[in-house]
C-alpha cells in the first residue's frame, strides 16, 4: 500500500499525498544551488508518491527554477511580502514576483523568521494571503518553543498560532495551504519529536483546522513535521497517520540524503 493513502482514525482513507520540502535556508551561492538541484533531480525523477519542494535563496530561484522546469521538483521561496501590489517597500519581494520567476511554494512564518526578524501571527496571516491570491501554495511554519512544551502549553500555543495565521482563508483557500509544525527545539539541534509527540501535535493541529475550516478541509490538509527530519528518522515519522510528509533544513543541503528522505518509501 501506498503510505499516501493514510488511515483516519475513524478508519476512513484518505488522499493526502505526501510533500517533501527541503529549506536550503541562508546557504548556497547560485551556483551551488544549481549544481545541488541538478544533482537532485535524477535522484528523485522517480517520487511519484510525494511532492518534492526545495527552497533556495532568493537570488536563485529564477534560475534553479528554470533549470528545473519540466521536472518533478517544484522550487518555494523562503520568505514573502505581505502584498502583491508594486510600492515604496524597499527590500521586499512580493508573492507575484516570486510566482514570476517561477515558484510555486513559499514557506511563510518558519521559526527563524519568528524569532529573529519579528514575523508576528498577524504578518503570516497576511503573507499567506499574498501568496494564495497571487497563485501559490503557502507553506504555513507552526511550532511552540522548549520553554512552553516545558510548562505543557505546545497546544495551546501551536492552536493560537493556526489560529490567527489562518483566520479569514476561506475553504477555497484552505485547499492551497499546507502546514508545517516545526517545534523550535527540534530545529537545527539533532533532537527529533519523537514519532509518537509529532503525531500528537499533528492529531491536534488537525482538530484544531476541522474547528475553524471544518473537517472535509482537515482530513485533506497536508501537515508536515519539521525538526531535524534525517534519512535515518523519516520513515518513522511518515508512518503516523497524520504526518504527511517534511520541511527538511539541514538534511536537505546535500542531494544524496535529500534524496533519500524523499524515497523513504524505498530504504
Ligand atoms: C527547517 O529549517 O525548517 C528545519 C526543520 O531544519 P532542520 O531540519 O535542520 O532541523
Amino acid at each position: 500500500m501506498s503510505l499516501w493513502l493514510k488511515y483516519t482514525p475513524d478508519f476512513k482513507i484518505t488522499m493526502r499525498k505526501p510533500v517533501i520540502a527541503g529549506n536550503w535556508k541562508m546557504y548556497k551561492l547560485l551556483g551551488e544551488a544549481v549544481d545541488t538541484a541538478l544533482e537532485l533531480k535524477p535522484l528523485v525523477a522517480n517520487a511519484n508518491h510525494c511532492e518534492v519542494v526545495i527552497a533556495p535563496v532568493f537570488t536563485a530561484l529564477k534560475t534553479v527554477a528554470a533549470r528545473l522546469d519540466g521536472s518533478n521538483i517544484k522550487v518555494a521561496a523562503q520568505n514573502c511580502a505581505s502584498q502583491n501590489e508594486f510600492g515604496a517597500h524597499t527590500g521586499e519581494i512580493s508573492p507575484a514576483m516570486l510566482r514570476d520567476a517561477g515558484c510555486s511554494h513559499v514557506i511563510i512564518g518558519h521559526s527563524e523568521r519568528r524569532q529573529f526578524y519579528g514575523e508576528t501571527d498577524a504578518s503570516v496571516n497576511q503573507k499567506s494571503k499574498a501568496a494564495l491570491s497571487a497563485g501559490l501554495v503557502a507553506i504555513v511554519c507552526v511550532g511552540e518553543m522548549l520553554a512552553e512544551r516545558e510548562v505543557g502549553n505546545a497546544e495551546t500555543v501551536v492552536k493560537g498560532q493556526l489560529v490567527k495565521g489562518l483566520d479569514g482563508l476561506t475553504v477555497g483557500d484552505m485547499e492551497r495551504i499546507i502546514i508545517a509544525y516545526e517545534p523550535v527545539w527540534a530545529i537545527g539541534t539533532g533532537k527529533t519529536a519523537t514519532p509518537e509527540q509529532a503525531q500528537e501535535m499533528h492529531g491536534h493541529i488537525r482538530q484544531t483546522v476541522a474547528g475553524t475550516h471544518g473537517k472535509e478541509i482537515a482530513d485533506k490538509t497536508r501537515i508536515l513535521y519539521g525538526g531535524s527530519v534525517k534519512p535515518d528518522n523519516i520513515a518513522t515519522l511518515m508512518s503516523q497517520p497524520d504526518v504527511d510528509g517534511a520541511l527538511v533544513g539541514g538534511a536537505s543541503l546535500e542531494a544524496a540524503s535529500f534524496a533519500q528522505i524523499v524515497n523513504y518509501e524505498r530504504t
